[in-house]
């Protein structure tokens, strides 16, 4: 199934906001083996929506847009595909009723609910959960159009059933998978040597190195038209990638290492106590961003100051006196004294130089150490990370969190 995005929205042309909705899509659709062909960005302007509606249905099967369908004149998107599909506009009650339903302490003008209820006569309805406006789906002549609300969460919850929806449609004859391998603690040139012979031979199915955020992936694609083939193919060859990167692979498709980390620290009932210097509270930052973080997150301190080290995690005077900061026996006492502090299982502390300042001959720009103090084992790394201040910040959180993910 041939594919287009088309966000619409005059912000996203004026740069006043980033179109990160076509990336989020686009990354999904590629997860079902749906293939993209073209992304367009269009202001809020019925003529110009129609247009490019057209040219985008002349060349492909499904066509997803987002924004333009909220209760605003500028909202204009299904007055577009009305005209553009030659379908009517009907008023949908069950849609006035739920977002009456969902509204009713806020007032909303009738004519803003009549306007989000307004639905092509032989579309389907995509409930928005986490706002007003419904999305659409409208399949005619051949050609399926799905509309999404602008809102990126809005349009996220909404992502999940349209992928239900769009895997049991027949996509194509030869159907595409891919398998995402996430790797850390190598740069893309390192993977791509150890696994030199694996990429030469490689046909179907292919394997694509991408550079992540502080990390490489490896995306495995399968083009088989039966589902067991495509598995068995792709598991194959992600076995012959592990016997090369072992323990590099930390996670595969959707997850993390914070949502891995999250879910082993819950599964396992441990509570976590986390000291940060050269991070700022990035770390803790990434951990909480998990819902249920609660659950073993219990408490973070950022001990940025010497003094703040020593008066609230215990870590003697005379030791950062003696061995500085940036040490690997400070970050010990960090992680014991956050430990402590948390009342917690595990405690991690994480001690560096950020940079570009503070450096010496002895201790470069983005020397970081990470310890962990668990009941049982107790580690301490050394690293030094490259790059401008973000990105140090950025890598050692991912090293603290991968080696935290390790040990637990
Ligand atoms: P609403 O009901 O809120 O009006 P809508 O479907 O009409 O929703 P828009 O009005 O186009 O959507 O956009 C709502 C907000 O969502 C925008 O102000 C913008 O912040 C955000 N937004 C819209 N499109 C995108 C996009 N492609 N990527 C990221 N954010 C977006
Ligand atoms: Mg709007």
């Amino acid at each position: 199934m041939e594919t287009e995005i088309i966000s619409i929205g005059t912000e996203l042309l004026l740069g006043d906001v980033i179109d990160t909705n076509a990336a989020y899509i686009a990354r999904k659709l590629s997860f079902l083996g749906i293939d993209l062909f073209r992304k367009t960005v269009v202001g809020d302007n019925k003529e110009r929506v129609s247009r490019i509606l057209r040219g985008a249905l002349d060349r492909v099967d499904l066509v997803i847009t987002t924004g333009g369908l909220g209760p605003t004149e500028d909202d204009l998107t299904k007055e577009a595909i009305s005209e553009v599909m030659e379908e009517e506009l009907i008023v949908d009650e069950e849609v006035v009723k739920n977002i009456q339903r969902r509204f009713s302490s806020k007032n909303l003008p009738e004519k803003a609910i009549i306007k989000q209820a307004l639905i092509p006569s032989s579309a389907k309805i995509i409930i928005n959960e986490a706002g007003s406006a419904p999305g659409i789906i409208l399949e005619k002549k051949g050609k399926i159009i799905i509309s999404l609300p602008g809102v990126p969460r809005e349009m996220e919850k909404m992502m999940e059933k349209v992928i239900s929806y769009l895997s049991v449609k027949k996509i194509g004859k030869e159907c595409i998978q891919s398998r995402i391998l996430k790797i850390w603690g190598m740069g893309e040139s390192q993977v791509e040597e150890k696994i030199a012979d694996i990429l030469k031979k490689q046909s179907n199915p292919t394997i694509a190195p991408l550079v992540g955020k502080g990390e490489v992936h490896l995306r495995i694609t399968a083009k088989f038209e039966n589902k067991k083939v495509r598995e068995k193919k792709i598991k194959e060859l992600e076995d012959k990638i592990r016997e090369q990167l072992g323990d590099y692979i930390y996670g595969v498709d959707e997850e993390t290492l914070e949502s891995l980390v999250a879910s082993s620290l819950k599964k396992r009932g441990l509570k976590l106590g986390v000291a940060e210097s050269c991070t700022g509270g990035l770390f803790s930052h990434r951990l909480t961003n998990i819902s249920g973080s609660s659950n073993y997150y219990n408490c973070g301190i950022v001990s940025y100051s010497n003094q703040a080290k020593s008066e609230l995690l215990n870590v003697p005077p005379s030791l950062i006196q003696e061995k500085g900061a940036v040490s690997p026996e400070v970050a010990e006492k960090m992680a014991e004294g956050a430990k402590k502090a948390a009342k917690a299982d595990i405690g991690v502390g994480i001690t560096g130089i950020a940079g570009p300042t503070g450096a010496t001959p002895e201790k470069p720009v983005g020397l970081v150490y990470i310890a962990i103090s668990a009941q049982d084992k107790k580690i301490c790394r050394k690293f030094i990370f490259s790059g401008n201040r973000e990105n140090v910040k950025w890598k050692a959180s991912q090293a603290a969190l991968y080696l935290l993910n390790k040990s637990i």
